[in-house]
């Protein structure tokens, strides 16, 4: 009997591990099915939105050819081809930043960055687009602890710029954005880290609460009439919550229909042990004339801490009168910190009065949101000495001060900026691809520099080794050629016994976008990594680092 039930037992052990096997199995080719589903829907997706611009592409090119000779005709086909291949870009670098993350392959990059250059590059991107669509985009700048940190900041950018864009895209004309950064120290505790706080608000169309739990899922987009007319490939979401993710961040999205978005994102971040130091007289007296109260308690704040001493008034004429009183007495303050919103009189009107009494030299620095270039020369007219953007960091009000208080003293400089004139440079520009090879000659010749070419990495050396010492200031040089590729043209170059061999500067030229192609330039010598398309603002922006 015993030896039955024991029999029975052991029978009834293996069905239950069969039942749990064919349990695993179906779990496991659901799974299977599941993915084999998502790749078909991922490639019916993309040969959809790859198609869309191709054909815009090809259609405008082939109206193009056959108005040749309508000017006017052209350039509007033109317009078209840049505007759908720029679409066509940045679907292919949301689906190589899609295909990287799902097989697991992004690295993100550990350098030191400042938070000012980033937000003021965000600033610089999200701000045309409001002002096009006629949106209020305002900037608000909390607590922040620490400007330099450690991270990525190409991925930050990204985060930060697909959130705002949305934010613009899905708020119809003449609607608001409010964006705001702050930090708060690490719950933790960890000394070394900051918790970078960013919001994002809209006024916009705003989403249900069934589409906010897809809206991380690639491809996703809400399916009506206003939002199919908005450009878009449902990539964008799912990108920023991988990268996210990927640095120990979280992100919360709320949304009512017809009424707006919230983008909450919390990011960890390392502060990078070397920060930026000015030196400003210990003591000196700053005289600040803001209305804005949450501004004027910012400046404080920073002056403070920098150990200047802030006197702080609302109004311009008290600003006038102030100064008029201590330029009379002999106790001028060290500079004007000048809001642009002043209550009673506008910000240039104080300035000129300002200017008229205590001088030439007397430092007076604009601190507003608007647009330099727009601002400058009127700005200059008026007295202005310099300007500080917002929103504003400490950083570059300081900076902005010591260039004209403290140790320093002006660098002249203070507005405008150079035109670069690179007539007397010589680059070396090896790619071969004929058409590229057209394409960056003619970007780099629109800047006045001289421009020589080589068709592979083989020819490079070769004229590299025949040129005379220091001919060429940069080689631009591509990856992928015959012969001899990128790589290994410049580890040639850097090995030769010549003066110039380390310190000419080569910039990779590559459709290899990657953090870790730009590692493999670095370790074959390469200074800069541009990624292909190039545009003349990249090729400017190398050129002026390295020849201004
Ligand atoms: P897309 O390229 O379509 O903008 P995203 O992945 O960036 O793709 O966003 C996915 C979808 O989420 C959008 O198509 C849109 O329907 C919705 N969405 C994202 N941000 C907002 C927002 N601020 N307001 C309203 N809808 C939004």
């Amino acid at each position: 009997m015993i030896g039955t039930k024991a029999g029975t037992q052991g029978a009834e052990t293996r069905i239950s591990e069969l039942e749990k096997e064919n349990a695993a199995l179906r779990i496991a080719l659901e799974a299977a099915e599941e993915a084999n589903q998502a790749k078909s829907r991922f490639l019916s997706s993309m040969s959809h939105d790859i198609r869309t611009p191709m054909n815009a592409i090809m259609g405008m090119t082939a109206i193009g050819q056959s108005h040749i000779d309508e000017k006017a005709r052209v350039q509007d086909c033109l317009d078209k081809i840049r505007t759908a291949s720029s679409h066509l870009m940045s679907l292919v670098n949301d689906v190589l930043d899609m295909s990287r993350i799902d097989s697991g392959r992004m690295t993100l990059n550990q350098e030191r960055f400042s938070l000012a250059d980033l937000v003021h590059d965000i600033v610089v991107i999200v701000r045309s687009q409001a002002v096009q669509k006629e949106q209020s985009l305002r900037f608000h700048i909390g607590r922040i602890y620490e400007e330099n940190l450690v991270g990525d900041p190409l991925r930050l950018r990204q985060i930060l710029v697909n959130i705002i864009g949305n934010a613009v895209k899905y708020t119809p004309a003449g609607g608001s954005i409010h964006v705001h950064f702050a930090q708060r120290p690490d719950q933790k505790d960890r000394v070394d880290t900051v918790w970078l706080d960013f919001l994002c608000e809209d006024n916009g169309i705003g989403m249900s609460q069934a589409f906010l739990e897809r809206i991380f899922v690639p491809f996703e987009r809400v399916q009506n009439a206003a939002v199919n007319k908005i450009e878009g490939t449902g990539l964008g979401m799912s990108i920023v919550k991988s990268l996210v993710d990927s640095m120990g961040g979280e992100i919360l999205v709320e949304s009512r229909e017809g009424e707006g978005s919230r983008f909450t994102v919390s990011l960890p971040l390392p502060i990078s042990p070397q920060a930026r130091k000015t030196a400003l007289p210990d003591g000196a007296e700053v005289l600040v004339a803001e209305s804005r109260g949450d501004r004027s308690e910012q400046i404080e704040i920073c002056l403070r801490e920098a150990g200047l001493r802030p006197v702080l008034l609302e109004k311009g004429l008290e600003a006038v009168t102030y100064l008029t009183e201590a330029h009379y007495e002999g106790r001028m303050p060290c500079a004007l910190l000048l809001g642009q919103e002043l209550e009673d009189m506008a910000a240039l009107d104080v300035a000129s009065h300002v200017r008229q009494l205590a001088g030439r030299e007397f430092p007076i620095l604009l601190v507003s949101d608007g647009d330099w270039a727009q601002l400058e020369y009127r700005a200059a007219r008026s007295g202005v000495s310099a300007f500080v953007p917002c929103p504003l960091f400490g950083s570059r009000l300081l900076e902005t001060l010591s260039r004209f208080v403290g140790s320093g003293g002006e660098d002249g400089g203070g507005l405008g900026f150079r035109d670069g004139d690179y007539s007397q440079y010589r680059v070396l520009l090896v790619e071969d691809n004929e058409l590229n090879l057209e394409i960056a000659t003619e970007l780099l010749r629109m800047t006045g520099i001289q421009v020589d070419t080589a068709e592979d990495g083989r020819q490079a050396v070769e004229k590299f080794a025949a040129s005379s010492e220091n001919y060429y200031d940069i080689i631009f040089m591509d990856i992928q050629m015959p012969v001899m590729d990128g790589y290994e043209a410049a580890r040639h170059i850097r090995g030769m016994d010549r003066s110039d061999a380390e310190s000419v500067w080569i910039a990779a030229m590559t459709a290899n976008a990657f953090v870790e192609d730009a590692r493999l330039s670095r370790e074959a010598g390469m200074n800069e990594h541009v990624s292909k398309p190039v545009d003349l603002e990249r090729l400017q922006d190398v050129l002026s680092r390295r020849l201004s």
